[in-house]
């Protein structure tokens, strides 16, 4: 007989579950595993890595680990690190600004160059960076992160430093314009009126944060007992209200239900701000105005013109409009010039432009680099992942989880992907930031 005291047995449902949770791509990170340890390769090699923001940073992190004697360089100016998918939180009042604000420079690893300017142009075939301050930075490998730019200025009338004035508002360009966001909410709500959602027809990062607004707007009018004396109207350019089908059909069947009224075919074209007076177009041409009380303005988003004037945008097909980069969508190897990679939303790919996407593939970036480096061919491919926890009220959401091919390709066993349920709510709420900064750190 063993009478040492045995180790408590942990029930096997909640093992599972736990398990679930370490390798959801969703949430990995939260309980973050230390990876597999690999010898590094030597080399002199010269990276520069254009964007400092997740993308930027969790590559640079992962080189840093695979990688002995390599000269890295980040170029960006930007120093504060903003957590982005916290700004719908942010902009509904449920979180302080202050936890979407870090500074890049705590997560860029030891050692690296860190050039504060903007690239103003990229020359590929002369293996060339050129710095908006005319510095060129010649490299043996690119690795390009710089995001989305938001096209605010294809909007007449538009006014970014307005937002949070006369019932104006947009979660999307920053920190400030989310909270400016929520104080417009808050005027808002507590009279009610008309609202105005818009969605313009190009890719989005976050293709979800513009649903998130309106069932928090419909939520935050419900808890102020101004419902009765309000209307949502959500003005779509693209034709449907997000991408993937089921994921669609699933939002128009509750937006029904909570009286939340949808156009298919209205591009906001101009603003007038002070007279609080919005001007759509239609396919035809054919304008129609709009007053409103509060208005949420998503802007068409494109690549930055560093890469849309490059000759590492894409020439022909779906991504050549919005100059994003063409990269290879399984490798993420550019499709011309094989030193070079992308990664997060400046990638010219089917889908993609969320930070769960970055979590995903900056191993495989960095991983399919090295093999690249080493002489060999990228053999690790991406599936797409992109996930979204859509958030249906405070204290619900539903967590979409998608593929290139708008498959649905769900995580973790125990959530429904188109049911709400608090679970998913505390995700967005409080796992997916220690994820994040898992995935900053290249820990994951
Ligand atoms: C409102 C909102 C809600 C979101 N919600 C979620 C969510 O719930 N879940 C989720 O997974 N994702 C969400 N996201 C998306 C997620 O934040 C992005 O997909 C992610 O940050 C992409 O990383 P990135 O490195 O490609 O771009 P970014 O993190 O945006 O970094 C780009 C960097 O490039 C720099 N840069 C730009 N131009 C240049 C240039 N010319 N030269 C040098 N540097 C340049 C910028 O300064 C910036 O530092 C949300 C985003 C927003 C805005």
């Amino acid at each position: 007989m063993n009478d040492k005291p045995s180790t408590p047995r942990m029930d096997p449902a909640r093992r599972r579950w736990l398990q679930a949770l370490a390798v959801s791509p969703a949430l990995a990170g939260a309980a973050a595993a230390p990876l597999p340890a690999r010898a590094a390769l030597k080399t002199q090699a010269r990276i520069v890595i254009a964007g400092s923001g997740l993308g930027g940073i969790a590559v640079a992190n992962r080189l840093a680990g695979l990688l002995d004697g390599a000269k890295i360089t980040i170029v960006d100016r930007k120093e504060e690190h903003n957590y982005q998918p916290g700004y719908t939180l942010v902009a509904t009042g449920v979180w302080p600004v202050d936890k979407v604000r870090d500074r890049n420079a705590d997560y860029q690893p030891a050692g690296v160059e860190w050039v504060k300017d903007m690239v103003a142009g990229f020359d590929p075939a002369a293996n060339t960076v050129i710095t908006a301050g005319g510095q060129r930075i010649p490299y043996d490998f690119l690795v390009v992160a710089i995001g989305v730019h938001m096209d605010f200025g294809l909007i007449e009338g538009m006014d970014v430093a307005a937002i949070g004035r006369e019932g104006l508002a947009s979660v999307y360009p920053s920190p400030q314009a989310a909270q400016a966001t929520w104080a417009a909410m808050q005027a808002f709500t507590a009279r009610g009126g008309h609202a105005v959602m818009t969605l313009p027809a190009t890719p989005l990062k976050c293709a979800g944060a513009p649903l998130k607004m309106s069932f928090l707007l419909r939520d935050r009018l419900h808890k102020a007992g101004t419902l009765g004396a309000s209307k949502i109207s959500f003005e779509s350019a693209l034709g449907n209200v997000f991408g993937v089908k089921v994921v669609n059909d699933n939002v128009l069947e509750r937006w029904k239900t909570l009286g939340i009224d949808v156009e298919y075919s209205r591009k906001l074209a101009s603003i007038d701000i002070g007279a609080r007076r919005a001007t759509f177009v239609t396919p035809e041409g054919e304008k129609q105005e709009m007053p409103y009380d509060f208005i949420h303005v998503v802007p068409p988003m494109r690549a930055p013109d560093a890469v849309k004037n490059s000759d590492l945008a894409w020439k022909q097909g779906p991504f050549a409009a919005g100059g994003w980069l063409e990269v290879d969508k399984s490798t993420l190897q550019h499709r011309r010039y094989p030193n070079v990679f992308g990664i997060g939303d400046i990638n010219g790919t089917p889908r993609g432009k969320t930070a769960a996407t970055v979590k995903k593939s900056a191993p495989l970036v960095a991983h399919n680099l090295v093999e690249v480096m080493a002489g060999r061919k990228p053999d690790q491919t991406f599936d797409g992942y992109t996930s979204c926890p859509l958030i249906t009220r405070e204290g619900s959401a539903m967590l979409i989880e998608f593929d290139y091919e708008g498959r649905l390709t769900p995580s973790l066993p125990m959530i429904e992907p188109l049911q709400d349920s608090y679970f998913a709510w505390l995700m967005k709420y409080r796992m997916l930031k220690p994820a994040y900064m898992a995935v900053l750190k290249g820990r994951v």
